[in-house]
């Protein structure tokens, strides 16, 4: 629904016109905010590029790197503390998918014949021998594995069997890793998840995006609401503990109401992780415009949706990670995405891989033509990458603390100002006076004598406060890139 005027009459309008108490609720929340100012400023949600969306630096920031240039850069400011130089995540990215969902921007393949998943496992394991002969990798231990994609969940038992194996075989798991598969609901099969728990799984993903049949049935996926509360039944019983939902707000179609069901929905289910995504405008649009007869959701209607899930989960007693994921208690804590938090390394295998090591930013070949050839030449399949100075550092673990650790009724929110005085040597509110103020100014930050975090107002435009700490130079490439206009 399109809605003229200012941001205050456009939620004037909701107000008036949906009665639903949540969307109420959501209403008054943005009334109370001064998003006006955000927008007088230039900076709204709908300049969201998927590339700046969780990680630092921007994607188009990234250039040529070597294998060599990534292990052998130095640590800034020192080694990371012990604990973090014994401890790595791992991810594996697995380009296997049943259908090609129409708002999807991950490299997946849906073309493909169980004999192609052997000869992926090949190159994962050549790649696995050569990352783990280095000596920066030698006796690290993995502290969270990661199985994304792609569709993890379509590999057959002897795969998964396989694939672990080999993974034990290059690299030491410690007993208490965080074992992640991500799935679809109609790829779980009670044989599967017997098959994933035998191998140390303890937390499945399922991405679900929404319950609505007929919103569904337009981004071509392959089940019902039916069917995704039945395979959600099936995981938990045959023995997860630990699911997290994913569901996706803004996509073409979405309604107040069809997106109140979902929160609905998944409020019964209760899983111990919720995680919503944004769709991106900057990605699929076009297909999705080309498959649905249907319209976006405003940029006002967005942030309700935003704002919704929000008072909804904490509501149903949910703690806030992060600006779009949700826990149920501490008990059941997100450890792949804590470690992240905190500058933690990540080595990610396999094509489009994207891994944070020695203070290197870079990602594996995006084809799988170029990820093949490179390993059998025997070199890493090392795409573009930055290595990242002392200050770029700083500001990654800034944004990643604001991004990765602030919620609402969250403790131990955001940047601690005496980890990172210890961690870099220099004071935050000495080296990022300039940015700081500005945030505070805006009602982005809240700044405390111990903390930075992310305000409510900040929680919704996470993205766009990490873009106040980047250089000035690096801000001049993406808005040449026309990737964001106006930065300040
Ligand atoms: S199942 Fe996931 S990875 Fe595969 S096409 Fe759909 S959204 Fe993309």
């Amino acid at each position: 629904m399109s809605v003229d005027g200012t941001f205050d009459s456009k939620i004037d309008y909701y107000k008036k016109h949906e009665h639903d108490s949540l969307v109420q609720k959501a209403c008054s929340v943005l009334s109370s905010l001064q998003i006006p100012s955000l927008y007088a400023e230039g900076i709204q949600r709908n300049r969201i590029h998927y590339e700046i969306f969780n990680q630092y630096p921007a994607y188009s920031l990234l250039s040529n790197i070597s294998e060599e240039k990534v292990f052998s850069h130095r640590h800034y400011p020192h080694s990371p503390h012990k604990e973090q130089k014994q401890s790595i995540a791992l991810y594996l990215h697995l380009p296997f998918c049943l259908k090609k969902c129409t708002f999807c921007c991950f490299f997946s393949t849906t073309d493909w014949q169980s004999a192609d998943i052997d000869i992926y496992l090949k190159y994962l394991e050549r790649e696995m021998a050569l990352v783990s002969q280095k000596p920066s990798m030698r006796g690290r231990e993995i502290s969270s594995l990661y199985w994304g994609g792609g569709t993890p969940m379509v590999l057959d038992t002897v795969h998964i069997d396989r694939l672990m194996k080999m993974l034990h075989n290059s690299f030491s798991m410690r007993s208490n890793a965080e074992c992640i598969c991500e799935a679809t609901p109609e790829t779980i099969s009670e044989k599967k998840i017997e098959c994933f728990l035998k191998n140390g799984f303890n937390r499945l993903s399922i991405g679900i995006q929404t319950f609505n049949d007929e919103l569904l049935r337009s981004y071509n996926r392959l089940y019902s609401r039916a069917e995704v509360i039945e395979s959600f039944n099936k995981s938990k019983k045959t023995g997860f503990s630990h699911i997290n939902i994913d569901l996706m707000f803004g996509l073409a179609g979405q309604t107040l109401q069809t997106w109140r069901e979902s929160l609905e929905i998944v409020a019964h289910l209760q899983p111990q992780n919720i995680t919503f995504y944004p769709f991106s405008d900057s990605f699929n649009k076009t297909v999705m415009s080309q498959n649905a007869e249907t319209v976006f959701p405003t940029e006002e209607e967005k942030l309700l949706m935003h704002v919704m899930a929000i008072e909804k989960m904490v509501e149903m007693g949910y703690i806030q990670i992060s600006p779009y994921q949700f826990i149920v208690s501490w008990k059941f804590p997100y450890a792949h995405q804590e470690f992240k938090a905190i500058n933690g390394e990540v080595y990610a295998l396999g094509v489009t891989g994207h891994s944070f090591l020695n203070n290197c930013d870079y990602h594996n070949h995006h084809s799988l033509k170029n990820y093949q050839k490179s390993l059998e030449q025997n070199i890493l399949p090392i795409k573009c990458g930055r290595a990242l100075n002392k200050k770029e550092v700083m500001v990654r673990y800034i944004i990643y603390g604001l991004q990765k650790t602030s919620g609402i009724n969250r403790r131990y929110s955001g940047v601690n100002k005496k980890v990172f005085q210890e961690r870099f040597g220099v004071s935050i509110d000495y080296e990022f006076h300039k940015e700081l103020k500005h945030l505070k100014q805006l009602k982005l930050l809240v700044d405390t004598t111990d903390t930075i975090r992310l305000s409510y107002q900040g929680l919704l435009y996470a993205t766009e406060t990490s873009l106040f700490f980047y250089s000035e130079e690096d801000r001049k490439k993406i808005n040449r890139l026309n990737l964001s206009a106006d930065l300040k």
